[in-house]
């Protein structure tokens, strides 16, 4: 049975608890495939094929310190149980579709993997944030967007049931690397051109919390929580 390995909540990080105590090192023993972010909001996270890829804020990519800390992250072993060939041009919303059909249900969480051509990815990426933290959604109003063109890559992450809306990102949650591996982000919009979709359902959710420090007192449900998360991922 295929496991998704989630550490800490997204209500956590949009209540402003941005450290975590994991590092990249003991997060990758857990899987090969995944996202995330680091402490302090630096950045966003890329896994894939084992490695760990740290994106800063200008969209830059570079191998990730396995010392670095991650306050939330979440990482499966991928093996593509289903795929599918993309040969026109196709939409963020038309490949959701596509991707919803082939999935056996909206109430399972699947990872996904995009493979292939892009026409254009438009991505941001968190920066580092200072102490005292802000929430996530004040933390991401000032990020940058950035659109590449014409650039080979994957697209990373997976697709969470709405029900578990304040430990995931509900719906599809990506990020980008470029096949240099030099380049990427958490994306907000694509078309892909040509390529190729598979994934995976997770059937076995492994979700690690942190025992000390603010986790265990913040608000993480709260009423409105849901819509701020959308409103910060761009979901
Ligand atoms: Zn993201």
């Amino acid at each position: 049975m295929a496991t998704l390995f989630q550490r800490s909540t997204i209500g956590a990080l949009l209540a402003g608890i941005f450290d975590g105590d994991e590092t990249v090192g003991e997060l990758l023993k857990h899987g090969d495939f995944g996202l995330g972010t680091f402490n302090a909001l630096d950045g966003e996270m890329v896994v894939l094929d084992g490695i760990c890829y740290h994106v800063r804020s200008d969209g830059s990519a570079e191998l990730a310190d396995l010392q670095a800390h991650t306050p939330f992250a979440a990482i499966t072993n991928f093996t593509a149980e289903h795929s599918f060939l993309v040969h026109e041009s196709s939409t963020r919303s038309d490949l959701s579709h596509r991707i919803d059909v082939a999935g056996r249900s909206a109430n399972l969480t699947i990872a996904v993997r995009i493979t292939g051509h892009f026409v254009r990815v438009k991505t941001r990426t968190v920066s580092a944030q200072t102490r005292p933290y802000p929430s996530l959604d004040e933390a991401s109003r000032t990020e940058l967007e950035i659109e590449l063109e014409d650039v080979d890559g994957t697209l990373v992450g997976f697709r969470t049931p709405e029900f578990e809306h304040s430990i995931g990102v509900a719906g599809y949650h990506l990020h980008f690397l470029d096949n240099t591996r030099t380049r990427g982000g958490h994306m907000l919009d694509f078309t892909l051109g040509r390529g190729r979709v598979e994934i995976m359902e997770l059937t076995e959710i492994h979700l690690s919390l942190p025992t000390r420090g603010a986790f265990l007192t913040a608000d993480l449900d709260p009423s409105d929580g849901a819509a701020k998360i959308r409103h910060a991922e761009g979901t």
